[in-house]
């Protein structure tokens, strides 16, 4: 199955819901960077929250950036996606890896420390939006929920799992949801919608058991009347390119790359999004030097 992102609303239009099947996005994650599970989980979370996230964006131009700073191992963890199911992100340590929680599951919270989520949205205006939160648990989901309440005042709950295959460590399954309650929904909307989220099983549960985002969105919402409007493709994506590079080089300005050149050795530079590498010999260097003339 390849990853996607479902857009659903209740008929009644009180709850806005999205779901994402993330499995290819969070295991291109882990190739590029080379993740132990602990950092595939937290990275995968956060890169299935922020493409649904993205996914609520205006316009494709728009860009939402996850910042999870915390005082764990892990360092910063970083996811930014566009309105198309596009995300990249990266975290400062790929190798952390720390004992099993209390309950046997990876322990992201641990990784991830004492911190604060930071979010940008770049909808092309001048000043970008930028809210912060303190950390909750640093498990990403409950992160993310008390996010949209304390700083976007939307009642939420997010729903994010990675399962990592335990002979390979490679990624077995990844999804997850958010759902929404919109301004003047009745108390008993909430209510229902507590009461079911109450029964239901972990995310990495529902999704071992073959569940889709739409079922388990259906799960959410039992007993309302759940419409699906939009299904979109999700991929792990860099928009990261030579040209780009090459700009960051010019820059850094005349006298540094007159040192570098002077130095006489090729320069590598590192996408830590994506983790590519570009190499630009000497002569290529000389090159870019005289177009800053
Ligand atoms: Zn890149």
């Amino acid at each position: 199955m390849e990853d996607y992102i479902v857009r659903a609303v209740t008929k009644d239009g009180h709850i806005r819901a999205f779901g994402a099947y993330s499995k290819a996005t969070v295991e291109e994650a882990r190739k590029r960077h080379d993740l132990s599970p602990v950092a595939a989980a937290a990275l995968g979370r956060t890169l299935t929250g922020a493409a649904m996230m993205g996914a609520m964006l205006k316009s494709e131009d728009d860009l939402i950036t996850l910042q999870i700073s915390g005082d764990g191992p892990i360092g910063t963890v970083m996811a930014t996606a566009d309105n198309t199911g596009r995300v990249k992100g990266f975290v400062g340590n790929p190798s952390v890896m720390l004992p099993p929680s209390k309950v046997g599951k990876l322990d992201v919270g641990k990784a991830v420390g004492d911190g604060v989520l930071t979010v940008v949205k770049d909808m092309g205006l001048k000043e970008p939006y930028a809210g912060q939160v303190a950390l909750q648990t640093g498990e990403i989901a409950e992160d993310l929920t008390y996010y949209f309440a304390a700083s976007e005042q939307v009642p939420s709950c997010v729903g994010l799992g990675v399962l990592m295959n335990r002979d390979d460590a490679t990624v077995r399954e990844a999804g997850g949801f958010i759902v929404q309650l919109m301004p003047l929904a009745p108390e008993e909307v909430l209510s229902n919608l507590e009461e079911n989220i109450r029964s239901i099983s972990s995310v990495t549960d529902m999704l071992s058991e073959g569940r889709s985002p739409e079922q388990i969105i259906e799960c959410i919402l039992k007993g309302m009347d759940v419409e699906f409007t939009d299904r979109l493709p999700m991929q792990f994506y860099c928009n990261c390119d030579r040209d780009r590079i090459e700009k960051a080089l010019i820059s850094i300005g005349r006298q540094e790359l007159q040192k570098m050149i002077d130095d006489g050795e090729p320069i590598t530079m590192n996408c830590h999004f994506c983790n590519t590498d570009y190499t630009f010999e000497i002569d290529e260097l000389r090159g870019i030097l005289k177009k800053i003339r």
